[in-house]
């Protein structure tokens, strides 16, 4: 591993150095933002999460639809709604946060392969835009809940194309051995389009297919439009969305298309395969992902000779699973000292009750990182609070937004009392 600062590019679009070379976000000085709000915290550069929406929004429309699941609070629909996207939900509870940000429900498209009843209800009842079924249980579902003054939704189908998308398997969701969709190799997805398209308590309206997350291969975006060209040509539907999955850069040395390169990869596959129905995309992770960072507090370093160091901070696999999820790689800085070499090689660990417990495997920290400073893992902004959790009783951190030199906390860090709530005792 080299002993280089961070690379400069995993940092949000508007990062700058302070007067003492500390690393600034939107104008503010994280240094000060850990002093105000505490460690660990989330920290979003706005203009970052704004500038990709637009991105996408400028090569599809409100045919863009932002996938909440990356990243959902209150202040992230309404931004993502405010530039110009649609939202995708996928579970009754995103639904319900979209809503109460005030995002017209008819800009939500209802996603999930296991929608119950009372979610399909509740997406009826709203009146959002789009309902992507997924299943045959669902059209059951669906047309047992439609009448009785609840008009026939707009649905797309979502289909597994037979992709291999060359990620983690976790996250991989185009090959046929899928828990999501109608598959299309088998003919699955041709009787569900004959069901729905027969269906009066639904109007079908498109084909949707996703085919994973942190895709690099730009390669694998092509082939599934060119199948999804094969399958969809013949209906004759206005609508395909191909999902979102574009990947993006966390460590030293990787690198990503942008969201208008990939934009640019999927409407000439269109077009290359005689596709005129309006396409759509749902990215998530390339949206929020690199918007922001996590700051945390060191609170032990334990040299273990001839073995590793361990470096433990205040947060861990409760603010970002994804380590342990997946294997996913990160790096570490000070936020103190952004530029400074990283020249001691350490393993970041939380402070769960849990081996496995890690945040960074690998990590090259300054050598003068001490107990008490703050350490930080950047490309943080996607799929680390939204799959946060308590374990441990441990409390979630807060999310700010900077921007233009204000940092505004959008969400509180949870309370011990917090942890009381739906506890009946
Ligand atoms: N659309 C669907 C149906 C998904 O399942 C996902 C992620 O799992 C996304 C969009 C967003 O993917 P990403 O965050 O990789 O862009």
């Amino acid at each position: 591993m080299s002993s280089a600062p961070l690379p400069w590019h995993l940092l949000p679009d508007n990062a700058s150095i302070g007067h003492s070379g500390q690393l600034l976000i939107g104008g503010c000085d994280t240094t000060e933002i850990a002093a105000s709000f505490g460690t660990p915290v989330f920290v979003y550069d706005e203009d970052h999460l704004r500038a990709r929406c637009r991105e996408a929004v400028t090569a599809f429309g409100h045919h863009a639809t932002y996938a909440t699941k990356a990243f959902l609070c209150v202040a992230m629909a309404r931004l993502a709604f405010e530039e110009g996207m649609s939202l995708d939900v996928a579970t009754g509870g995103e639904l319900h946060v979209a809503l109460a940000a005030g995002v017209p429900a008819g800009r939500l498209v209802m996603h999930g392969n296991n929608k119950s009843a009372g979610e399909l209800a509740m997406a009826l009842d709203a009146g959002v835009g789009r309902i992507v079924v997924d299943s045959f249980e669902e059209i059951d579902r669906i047309e047992a809940l439609v009448g009785a003054g609840r008009p026939a939704p707009m649905v797309l189908l979502r289909v597994t194309p037979g992709v291999e998308a060359h990620t983690h398997e976790y996250i991989a969701t185009g090959q046929d051995d899928s828990k999501f969709g109608f598959t299309v190799s088998t003919g699955v997805a041709h009787r569900a389009v004959e069901r729905a398209a027969a269906s009066p308590a639904m109007d079908l309206v498109g084909i949707h297919a996703h085919i994973g997350s942190q895709v690099f291969r730009a390669a694998s975006f092509a082939a599934v439009v060119g199948v999804l060209a094969d399958f969809t040509l013949p209906l004759g539907l206005p609508e395909l969305v191909v999902g979102g999955g574009l990947g993006v850069a966390y460590v030293e040395g990787e690198e990503a298309p942008t969201i208008s390169q990939w934009a640019k990869i999927l409407l000439d596959a269109a077009a290359d395969s005689g596709i005129t129905a309006s396409i759509g995309i749902e990215p998530g992770r390339s949206i929020a992902a690199g918007a922001a960072i996590t700051l945390y507090t060191v609170g032990t370093i334990k040299a273990l000779d001839g073995i590793r160091t361990y470096v433990a901070v205040d947060g861990g696999m409760s603010d970002n699973p994804r380590p342990v999820l997946y294997g996913s790689g990160y790096e570490a800085f000070m936020p103190a000292a952004v530029e400074a070499a990283r020249e001691r090689s350490v393993r970041v660990v939380g402070k769960h009750c849990e081996s496995g417990d890690l945040l960074v495997r690998e990590a090259n920290v300054p050598e003068l990182l001490e107990v008490g400073d703050l350490l930080a893992t950047p490309v943080t902004g996607a799929y680390g609070h939204s799959m946060g959790s308590n374990y441990n009783k441990v409390l979630r951190p807060p999310v700010v937004f900077c921007r233009d030199g204000d940092a505004r906390l959008v969400v509180r860090r949870e309370t011990h009392d917090d942890l009381l709530l739906t506890d009946l005792g």
